[in-house]
């Protein structure tokens, strides 16, 4: 809730408009989860509150802190579909990465997501609440996130944009420093781009080649490369934002010198960044490795020998099964693929 809509509800509950600003304080500046430890409102209204009421929506089901320090959440509420998010602290900011879904229809068959199929959309108290609980754990604020976790987060595109508008309006986070991760849905990356709002947008590209595409992600059935492509250099020049596009390398299927010459070409005409991130082991019955050092460094030469800018992605929590949907996989023991993922459409237009 914004804060407008909290002083509705306690004047609802016969309380001061004020009310509604010292709780959003406790919620969204201090990270509070208890009514309890909101000392400055009456004994009285807090226990009113609590009756009808909860400030946070998650339970934790499971938390792991790996030796650099990441902090992964496998959270649900109060039923048996968890979904994951984690706290990365840098040295120069704290970021986190949530989840939009339970779990992930678009069936991508590099993912652990992907393969334990679809349950549902998340709704935004859900989003802001895994905001919420990982500020609990960090001393330091949460100044990035990153909608990278479980999930296609497009496909939840209402909910996202309402859960992203109240972490800038209630916490002050700058829409530039969030990021939404997509496998390429048009549609609604057109509708994005029609918000204007500065909002940063990663395409999960893995190959210039439309037939290792389909390999890898069947979205790219619907909507191929080139036009998928055009449509984020759409997106920049609605937004001015400089797009990224996420490269992961798969040893002898997209990590090859042609293909990182052909990328180079595919990506030009606007400001971009392309982000490698060799493949995070696990077995998704496909037999994809993770490539050698030296074929990595060497797509990277390609890439920019031709001017491209390139970010590898350095790898963390990986002693805790950081990657997107390992830990709630583990965890529910549902490698074994449901047949879901025609649940929710495509598109949405
Ligand atoms: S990579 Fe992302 S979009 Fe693809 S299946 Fe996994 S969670 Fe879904």
């Amino acid at each position: 809730m914004t804060t407008t809509e909290l002083q509705a509800v306690v004047q609802e509950l016969g309380e001061p408009g004020y009310r509604g600003k010292q709780l959003a304080n406790w919620i969204y500046a201090k990270a509070v989860s208890d009514f309890d430890q909101m000392l400055d409102l009456p004994k009285a209204f807090r226990e009113k509150l609590a009756e009808q009421y909860v400030v946070n929506p998650l339970c934790v089901a499971d938390h792991k802190r790996s030796t650099d320090n990441v902090d992964k959440l496998l959270v649900h509420n109060g039923d048996e579909q968890v979904y994951e998010c984690v706290l990365l602290p840098y040295e120069d900011r704290v970021s986190c990465c949530v989840s939009s879904q339970v779990g992930c229809p678009m069936g991508c068959t590099f993912c652990a997501t992907g393969m334990g199929g679809f349950d549902r959309n998340l709704d935004a108290s859900e989003i802001v609440g895994q905001y919420l609980l990982l500020q609990s754990l960090s001393p330091k604020r949460i100044g990035h996130i990153v909608m990278m976790g479980m999930g296609e987060p497009l496909l939840n595109l209402d909910q996202v944009l309402k859960a992203l508008r109240i972490l800038h309006e209630e916490v002050g986070l700058s829409y530039r420093h969030m990021t939404i991760s997509t496998v390429g849905l048009v549609p609604q990356i057109k509708q994005l781009a029609k918000e204007k709002l500065p909002i940063h947008l990663a395409l999960s590209l893995h190959s210039p080649r439309d037939e290792v595409r389909d390999r890898l992600m069947p979205v790219n059935h619907k909507w191929p490369v080139e036009e998928v492509v055009g449509t984020m250099k759409d997106y920049h020049r609605a937004t001015g934002r400089k797009v990224t596009f996420e490269y992961l390398l798969i040893d002898r299927v997209n990590d090859d010198e042609q293909q990182a010459a052909e990328l180079a070409q595919l990506v030009k005409g606007v400001p971009n960044v392309i982000n490698l991130i060799p493949f995070n082991w696990v077995d998704t019955g496909h037999g994809f490795k993770r490539p050698e050092r030296e074929r990595v460094k060497a797509f990277r030469r390609v890439l920019e020998s031709k001017g491209v800018n390139v970010t590898e992605r350095v790898e963390r929590g990986h002693d805790i099964a950081a990657a997107c949907g390992q830990l709630a996989g583990m965890h529910q023991g549902r490698f074994a693929r449901r047949d879901r993922t025609s649940e929710i459409p495509l598109s949405s237009s």
